[in-house]
């Protein structure tokens, strides 16, 4: 945090360049996330945020912290002016949460804009008025205890195709809620206050121990949903995680209660995501969502703010590393209560044709060097006085999760290879993750309206029916991107072709072995009087 009023300076253009600059202003909630950012940079302990008709007629943000001095207004609506960025070499270790001059300016450039500041060894505040880029240069008092107001008024006023886009009012003032909860949740010691249509939405109190920083959790994301969940608080050599899993139980039909934030900046992270999704294994169904919210601290070396034009993502110089602690961190809070997926006990096959085991498999024509799959599915081999048994398909699909998981974490190029027969898919709803899936090695052109054709599929995949995958695909009712390595690897092993020779089961089985958390395994000793299993196979 920046404690004290600095000098503002025009970035050199060498650091610009360097800055993955862009349009930054799309909506109030934009706004309000910039001018937060600069009031918590400028190390404010209160934060006040009012909004009118959605924020697309007015948005006022006052805080009580450094201030800007009088001189350095014109600057502060400057593009390219920040006092927080000196050499390009910071680039790589940024502090702040701004770092690229450039807000204030670009909201100036849309709206009416009025900047009042006062740091605290000013008798008065000043204040300057930018109306669409065009600066009323002239500096008038202002009264103002120390810190800063800005006021946005007419949001597109001049911009009216780009105003069109805007949605209802209601609409776009939630979108400032959220940005707000987001806020308050990575800074809980910052009190925060949001004002709508001139009626107080919450005040947010400083968390200062436990008990405050649950109460904060509650009234950000409701009681109903933090009650069952897990608070988190990890410290590791490289990161520190905090905040809290929901459990299983208490996954959603959509994925609104996620939070992830790094460094105290709330980012999107495909990686992160991953990561947590995982720690649940089998225990959400696809189509479900988990609620969390954690915040992640890591070196600022280790992270790359830099990537992203409104900041949202993140880059991890160990992002293998970033995901396994997060999985493990998330893995253990959800264990403390909760039975781990590989624990509970394999289903019980039903139906078919009786097996007698203990000391009478000799019966069924097993030995010691045998394994059997039954019903497609199920891995049976002799194991000392009893036999064990595992799930083939959970092989399959942890297999293919470890697999996708590899291409999250390198971002690299999958190889594929065409498919001797494209397979036709009728989905409209998966006509949107083309791109996503390709981007997984599972290549589709469109055919036309909610027709889609899979041409190239992974080369490292595992033997599957594409006629049966693509046959399943089809009749996926809703996926969305976080959920797809868990519907793939689902399908895919639904849709997988199971080997039939000894050779092809031992495979699976050294398999079976490398995946952790290890594949569930049920042993039957030789006083189990029998076990029914039903054999297709
Ligand atoms: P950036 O945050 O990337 O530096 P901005 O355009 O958001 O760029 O702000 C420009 C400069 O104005 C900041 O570097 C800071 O010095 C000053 N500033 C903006 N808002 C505030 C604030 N609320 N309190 C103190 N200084 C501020
Ligand atoms: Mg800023």
């Amino acid at each position: 945090m920046v404690e004290a009023a600095h000098e503002i300076r025009l970035l050199p253009d060498h650091v610009i360049n360097q800055i993955a600059a862009g349009e930054v202003i799309e909506r109030p909630a934009s706004i309000v996330k910039e001018l937060v950012e600069n009031s918590l940079d400028a190390g404010a302990r209160q934060v006040t945020v009012e909004v009118t008709g959605g924020g697309i007629d007015r948005i006022v943000v006052t805080d009580d912290g450094c201030g800007i001095e009088s001189a350095q207004l014109p600057l502060a609506v400057t593009r390219h002016c920040t006092s927080k960025l000196i050499d390009a070499d910071q680039l790589s270790d940024i502090a702040t949460l701004g770092f690229r001059g450039e807000a204030l300016a670009s909201i100036a450039a849309v709206a009416r804009m009025r900047v009042q500041s006062r740091p605290a060894d000013q008798p008065h505040a000043m204040e300057i008025t930018v109306n669409g880029g065009v600066a009323g240069q002239r500096l008038v008092p202002a009264t103002l205890t120390p810190g800063t107001r800005i006021e946005i008024n007419d949001l597109f006023f001049n911009a009216p195709p780009r105003r069109r886009f805007l949605k209802r009012p209601l609409t776009e003032y939630l979108h400032v809620e959220k940005v707000m909860k987001q806020m308050a949740f990575c800074h809980p010691q910052v009190r925060f206050t949001l004002i709508n249509d001139d009626k107080p939405a919450f005040t947010l109190l400083p968390a200062t121990d436990d008990k405050s920083l649950a109460r904060r959790f509650n009234a950000l994301f409701g009681k109903g949903v933090v009650h069952e969940a897990r608070t988190l608080s990890v410290v590791a050599p490289d990161i520190a995680i905090t905040g809290w899993v929901g459990t299983a139980s208490a996954a959603r039909s959509q994925n609104d209660v996620q939070f992830l934030a790094v460094n105290g900046r709330v980012v999107r992270d495909r990686l992160l995501s991953h990561a947590v999704r995982m720690a649940y294994g089998d225990a959400i169904p696809v189509g479900r969502h988990p609620c969390y919210a954690l915040s992640l601290s890591v070196p600022g070396p280790l992270v790359d703010v830099n990537v992203h034009p409104t900041k949202a993502e993140v880059r991890f110089r160990e992002p293998r590393q970033i995901h396994d602690a997060v999985l493990a961190s998330c893995n253990r809070a959800l264990q403390e209560n909760v039975t781990p997926a590989a624990a509970q006990p394999v289903a019980e096959p039903r139906g078919g044709a009786r097996y007698r085991f203990g000391r009478s498999i000799d019966a069924n024509g097993m030995d010691a060097a045998d394994i059997r799959l039954f019903d497609q599915r199920w891995l049976v081999e002799l194991a000392g006085d009893g036999i064990r048994i595992r799930d083939a398909r959970e092989i399959i699909r942890r297999q293919v999760m470890q697999s996708l998981w590899a291409v999250v974490a390198d971002a690299g190029p999958v190889a594929m290879r065409p498919l001797l027969i494209p397979q036709p898919v009728r989905n409209k709803r998966l006509a949107g993750l083309v791109e996503p899936l390709a981007w997984r090695g599972f290549d589709f052109s469109q055919l036309g309206p909610g027709q889609l054709a899979l041409r190239r599929v992974p080369v490292r995949m595992p033997t599957i029916d594409y006629k049966l995958f693509c046959s399943l695909l089809s009749q996926i009712d809703d996926v969305c991107e976080a959920e797809m390595d868990t519907v793939l690897a689902d399908t895919i092993a639904a849709a997988w072709r199971p080997p039939d020779t000894p050779g092809g089961l031992r495979t699976l089985l050294g398999i079976a072995a490398t995946l952790a958390p290890p594949v569930a395994v049920t042993e039957l000793g030789a006083d189990w009087p029998e076990l029914l299993i039903n054999d297709h196979g």
